[in-house]
This record gives structure tokens, C-alpha cells and sequence, in this order.
């Protein structure tokens, strides 16, 4: 169709019949948001879903091994709210799905601890955004121990639309940006074992994660107030 003019003086074929709403329904999109441990993932988590939530719009959220016990997102600014567990076995899809056939509306996710995912989770997240019109925001660590992305997170870089890295200036001792999570196992940084092992941030755990730089993480230096191997902490 074409030639018609509204009074206004614009074509009324640049705007769409309603009944061809629902065939050009407003995109979705995944954003994915990384950075080390300690850079707020969480708090924006919590935030977002707040946000939405506030314009009317309704949403899930999910999280993988909460460090702080079973399907809680949980910020260290003390901020939590009850989610629900991803487990290996979960189908994402098919969780919105029942939502929607139980009559509730599922306009966006929130995933946190979105490094522990599966590749073909994230896969099935890009389903809902594409053929669903789910918004998904999905919040998670760059990097394991070693420095190598996760796979979760790798395929999130890889399929995302929009990707934001994190940087609440966490810091290394030096003080220089923290970029890498490192494994602390008896005083020393460790350099191989499971990419996935849940453990304290506390300083005084025999097993524990710090953020260190790329300087201090190659080369293992966990600052000049850490104990030596070996020595006991006090207190
Ligand atoms: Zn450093």
C-alpha cells in the first residue's frame, strides 16, 4: 500500500495496522554484565530486577551456586531475594513456558552467577530473547582461577547484544584495578585444579579466592600483609 497521507502529513503505511503488533512485537535483547568478584554484579542484579519491577513489567530471577546457600541472589551489601536454582537439568525454556501456561506473565530474567552455565543454557536464554521476546539481563565472573573465561561466560561474550564490564574498582593490594579472581590454597596461588570450587572470600579460609591485577595474579604476589605459606594467621 503506499499514496495515502494522514492529515499530518505522514504516510500512515509507516505505521503499523494493530493486528501486526504481535508480528513486529518490540525486540528483546541479553545483556550480559562481567567482571571479577567483589564488583557489584549482585547489587546491579537486584537493582535491575527492582527497576523493572517498577514499570510494571514482571520477571524471573535466577541464579547457579549462590555462594550464600541454595537460590538466593544475594548482594554484600547485605540486599537478597528469593530466585531459583539452575541446575544442570533445568530447561529455561521450558520453565518460561510454564510460567506463561500457569497465566503469569514473564516479561525479563535476571541470572546471576551466570559463569556457572551451561553453553547450551546460554543457548536456550538467546531463544527466549529471539523467538520469545524475553529480556534477559545475566550478570556473571569473567574468569576462573587461571584466567581463562568460564564457559558460561565465554558463550555469553560470544552471543550477547549488548556486553558491559563491571568495574566497581575493586582493587588489588597494589592498587591497581583487580581484573582476576585468584585461588589462594595454603598461602599460594593456585595454578590448576577444578575450574569450579566454592570457597570463602575470607582472608583467614585455608581455601579462598582474592582479586588480584594481571601483574600480581601472573606472578602470585598476594601483598605484603598476606601470610606467608605455610605460617598460621593469628586471631
Ligand atoms: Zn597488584
Amino acid at each position: 500500500m503506499s499514496g495515502r497521507a494522514a492529515p499530518g502529513g505522514r504516510g500512515v503505511a509507516a505505521v503499523p495496522a494493530s493486528g501486526d503488533r504481535r508480528r513486529y512485537p518490540a525486540p528483546a535483547a541479553l545483556a550480559f554484565f562481567h567482571g571479577p568478584m567483589d564488583c557489584g554484579k549482585s547489587t546491579l542484579a537486584l537493582q535491575i530486577d527492582h527497576n523493572q519491577a517498577r514499570q510494571g513489567r514482571c520477571g524471573l530471577l535466577l541464579v547457579r551456586h549462590d555462594r550464600s546457600g541454595p537460590a538466593r541472589i544475594s548482594s554484600r551489601l547485605g540486599m537478597s531475594r528469593t530466585a531459583i536454582e539452575i541446575t544442570d537439568e533445568l530447561d529455561l525454556v521450558e520453565l518460561v513456558r510454564s510460567r506463561w501456561a500457569a497465566g503469569a506473565r514473564v516479561d525479563y530474567l535476571v541470572v546471576d552467577e551466570a559463569q556457572f552455565l551451561a553453553p547450551a543454557q546460554v543457548e536456550a536464554l538467546v531463544d527466549l530473547v529471539d523467538d520469545s521476546h524475553v529480556d534477559v539481563y545475566a550478570f556473571g565472573i569473567t574468569t576462573d582461577f587461571r584466567g581463562r573465561l568460564f564457559p558460561g561466560s565465554q558463550r555469553l561474550l560470544e552471543l550477547a547484544d549488548s556486553v558491559e564490564q563491571l568495574q566497581v574498582e575493586v582493587l588489588c593490594w597494589c592498587g591497581r584495578p583487580g581484573r582476576l579472581n585468584a585461588r589462594v590454597v595454603g598461602g599460594r596461588v593456585a595454578r590448576a585444579g577444578d575450574t569450579v570450587l566454592v570457597a570463602d572470600t575470607a582472608a583467614e579460609a585455608p581455601v579462598h579466592y582474592q582479586v588480584l591485577c594481571r601483574a600480581h595474579h601472573r606472578a602470585g604476589d598476594l601483598g605484603p600483609g598476606a601470610p606467608a605459606p605455610g605460617q598460621l594467621t593469628l586471631g
